[in-house]
């Protein structure tokens, strides 16, 4: 089941029901798109309808952390539990080493994605990385990075070059790296090779992962003003909206 929250479609899965999903998807399908949507590109894409549209055209939108599951839950759409860019990598990885899919790393800079790639294979043995590549390339390089994909046939492609660049980036060029899937994950190349220290579990626990983020990555501040306009647009549209009509 999809629910709508703010013109943006978000399935309502459980994280091992987005495996599932994409697991089926996999190789006898079109090339399809996993968005994991964050209370920032929502806030976005309400004055920007080019976002919008990207994630209508997404095939499985992920609700990425607690502001978009207490917005669901205010809506009125609950959904089951937050699926986040890197909890759904680490898991695609996972079942990727079981089932023979081979994966690609594109994004971060320079160096990360291979030292990503290289912590995945000690953690998940038998995983095939069909390459890697970093994210600071230049417009006009984008096609060519598309074609070295390519070569190297991966099944799923993971891209982190933060929202909504990496969306765009896949939008333009997915059809033509030849990957069966791709995958936005923002920051998590940079978690995987040790540069970003995650919260601790307890603190993912309480649901304070992104209070966390902003004291360890003081320089996210500026994004993270975003959240309480988020919030307020989402109480205006949804809760305001219902004591009005009572
Ligand atoms: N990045 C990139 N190319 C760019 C801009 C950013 O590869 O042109 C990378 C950056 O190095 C980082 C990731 O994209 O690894 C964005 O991380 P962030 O935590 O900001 O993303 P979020 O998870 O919040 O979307």
């Amino acid at each position: 089941m999809r629910v709508n929250l703010l013109g943006a479609d978000i399935d309502a899965l459980t994280m091992e029901e987005t495996v599932e999903r994409v697991a089926g998807l996999i190789r006898n399908y079109r090339p399809f798109r996993v968005m994991t949507l964050n209370p920032e590109y929502i806030y976005q894409a309400q004055f920007d309808r080019e976002l919008l549209d990207l994630a209508r055209r997404a095939d499985i939108v992920t609700a990425d952390g607690e502001g978009i599951v207490w917005a669901c839950r205010v809506a009125g759409y609950p959904v089951p539990e937050r699926v986040t860019g890197i909890d759904l990598m680490l898991r695609l990885v996972e079942k990727a080493a079981l089932c023979g899919w081979s994966v690609y790393l594109l994004g971060a800079a320079p160096g990360v994605a291979a030292e990503a790639a290289d912590r995945l294979c000690r953690d998940y043995p038998g995983l095939k990385v069909a390459g890697s590549y970093h994210g600071f390339f230049q417009e006009d390089e984008e096609g060519r990075v598309a074609q070295e994909i390519k070569k190297t046939k991966p099944d799923l492609l993971f891209v982190a070059l933060g929202a909504p660049k990496q969306e765009i980036w896949i939008d333009r060029h997915l059809g033509k790296t030849g990957a069966s899937a791709a995958i936005g994950v923002g920051g998590s190349f940079d978690v995987l090779a040790g540069r970003v220290q995650r919260a601790p579990h307890w603190v993912r626990r309480l649901r304070l992962e992104w209070l966390a983020r902003l004291v360890r990555q003081p320089s996210r501040w500026r994004r993270q003003l975003v959240l309480p306009l988020f919030a307020w647009t989402v109480i205006k549209r949804y809760k305001l909206k219902r004591i009005a009509q009572d």
